[in-house]
């Protein structure tokens, strides 16, 4: 190995590899600690296992910093290497220095105070939900936002503060044009939210509060599961109390869901949901495992394939044509003598809520709509934190029709905020959006596919899924795939006519 990185762009492009790959499995080796954290690991040793965490973040930071990393990039941005933005090479000397720079900008103490603050912001955040006290948990609050925008300065910006938070959770994407596409999506959901509340139909959703055993829920998640295309083969199904998917190695990706006997969707779809992360991550190439060209582009993206099997497909009319008999079947106490219709209208039920992650396909993204206006008017200064609960309300109100009784169930309900996660919420719309525009560009390419998924064939949608979304790895941004999947920019339009097409029958409108 030659330490001239002058020498030849092939080597020096080799050697970035090497380490790519190598800080890929130094960060796998945490995926595999949280996992256990979560899943399996006695609650009482969670302090050793935030100091594991700890040191081993400190050691791929220093891997990002190191200058030995700079000066590979440096060469080969200027090689022939790099012309090709979209090439195997282009794309990872590209994407890494993009990651290279978010980590270097930040100053080392700055980092440090982020961290210490997301930690005890969660242990304040948890007790001030229990408390239903807001009041304990706002100065932490104030400092994270304080301690946020000065993580935005640092990096740099060129239109405002939240492009550069938003930057790490969906590369590439600015606050100005999702900012004009979630408004359009908030303006078109409000009158259909009232449109379903003023409507005299009802679903029997008692059909759903019925006794599903436990056991029979994991036999049947696991069974739909391996019939939409989980791998089980190189992954895993465990339980959890917060759902979560971990694509951990090229061959190993584990899901995890929760079961409540009287809440038979939440598992179903969860299993749906966090299933169709872990088909993402087993659909991305594994000869470039540890390169960006074999990692995922966004949590925007991610979330477009979540989003995709556990509403477009689990919840619609056809995928229940085929499995609603085998349903009655496993659940005979629950579902004998329901009609398909009937189940059919009792997962689709929409009725605005308090709590986002319990929310429909319909009011969801009002709640996350809330988040992000907030966010931003907290990130820019336009809203105190003194003043966030007030403003929480009043936009339920506004959107939803509804007030939260406390704080508990309102402002105090998402962990995201207590550590630092601000940038992250209207990534769940844009996965809601990217999925309606895929669902579109895949009924053009494959035909009906309601009649496929009737006869319980998911095989074609999952293929087109890997062929135009999974095999491309960070190749292109989320935008660039969008335009290059559907020729199109993106658009409130197809979700909002999917969301027609599909509750307009069931409430009569
Ligand atoms: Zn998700």
């Amino acid at each position: 190995m030659s330490d001239d990185p002058q020498s030849d762009p092939r080597q020096a492009f080799q050697e970035l590899c090497r380490w790519s790959v190598e800080t890929a499995r130094w960060v796998s080796i945490g995926d595999v600690l949280g996992w256990d954290e979560r899943t399996m690991m006695p609650a009482a040793d969670g302090e050793h296992r935030a100091e594991q965490l700890t040191l081993l973040s400190g050691l791929i930071h220093r891997r990002w910093t190191d200058r030995r990393l700079g000066e590979l990039l440096d060469h080969l941005e200027t090689t022939a290497l790099a012309d090709d933005p979209h090439s195997d090479a282009g794309t990872a000397i590209r994407r890494l220095r993009r990651s290279r720079d978010r980590a270097v900008k930040k100053p080392p103490e700055l980092v440090e105070e982020l961290a210490r603050t997301s930690v005890l912001g969660q242990q304040v955040w948890q007790q001030a939900r229990r408390d239903n006290d807001f009041a304990s948990f706002q100065p932490l609050l104030e400092k994270t936002v304080r301690l946020k925008r000065e993580e935005a300065e640092a990096i740099g910006y060129d239109d405002q503060p939240y492009d550069a938070l938003l930057d790490e959770y969906e590369p590439d994407a600015r606050t100005a044009e999702i900012t004009a596409v979630l408004a359009d999506l908030r303006d078109r959901l409000v009158p259909l939210v009232s449109a379903i509340a003023e409507s005299d139909r009802r679903p029997a959703s008692e059909i759903l509060r019925r006794r599903y055993p436990v056991d029979a829920q994991e036999r049947f998640g696991r069974m739909v599961a391996a019939a939409i295309g989980f791998d089980f083969d190189r992954g895993r199904l465990d339980v959890t109390a917060h759902p979560f998917c971990s694509g951990m190695g090229p061959n190993d990706c584990r899901i995890t869901t929760r079961y409540n006997e009287r809440q038979p969707g939440s598992a179903l779809f969860g299993i749906m949901h966090e299933s169709g992360h872990g088909m993402y991550d087993q659909g991305l190439p594994t000869e470039f495992w540890g390169l960006p060209t074999g990692e995922s582009i966004s949590l925007g993206i991610h979330e477009s394939q979540s989003r995709l099997w556990e509403n477009a497909v689990g919840r619609s009319h056809a995928f229940w044509r085929h499995f609603f008999p085998q349903a009655q079947a496993a659940f005979p106490e629950a579902l004998a003598g329901v009609a398909i219709d009937d189940f059919h209208f009792a997962i689709n039920e929409v009725r605005p809520s308090l709590i986002r992650v319990e929310a429909d396909e319909v009011t969801y993204n009002l709640h996350v709509m809330v988040r992000f206006e907030l966010e931003l008017a907290l990130l820019n200064g336009d809203l105190p934190v003194a003043e966030l609960p007030g403003a929480w309300n009043a936009k339920y109100r506004e959107y939803l029709g509804i007030e939260p009784p406390d704080d508990a169930d309102g402002v105090l309900q998402d962990v995201h905020w207590s550590s630092g996660a601000i940038g992250y919420f209207p990534t769940y719309s844009l996965g809601n959006l990217y999925a309606a525009h895929w669902m579109q560009a895949a009924k053009t390419d494959l035909g009906d596919l309601d009649e496929q998924f009737a006869r319980g064939e998911f095989a074609p949608l999952l293929s087109w899924l890997r062929e135009n979304v999974h095999r491309h790895g960070q190749r292109y941004s989320a935008t660039e795939l969008l335009a290059k999947v559907s020729g199109e920019r993106l658009s409130s339009e197809p979700l909002i006519t999917q969301l027609r097409h599909k509750f307009g029958p069931l409430y009569g409108f």
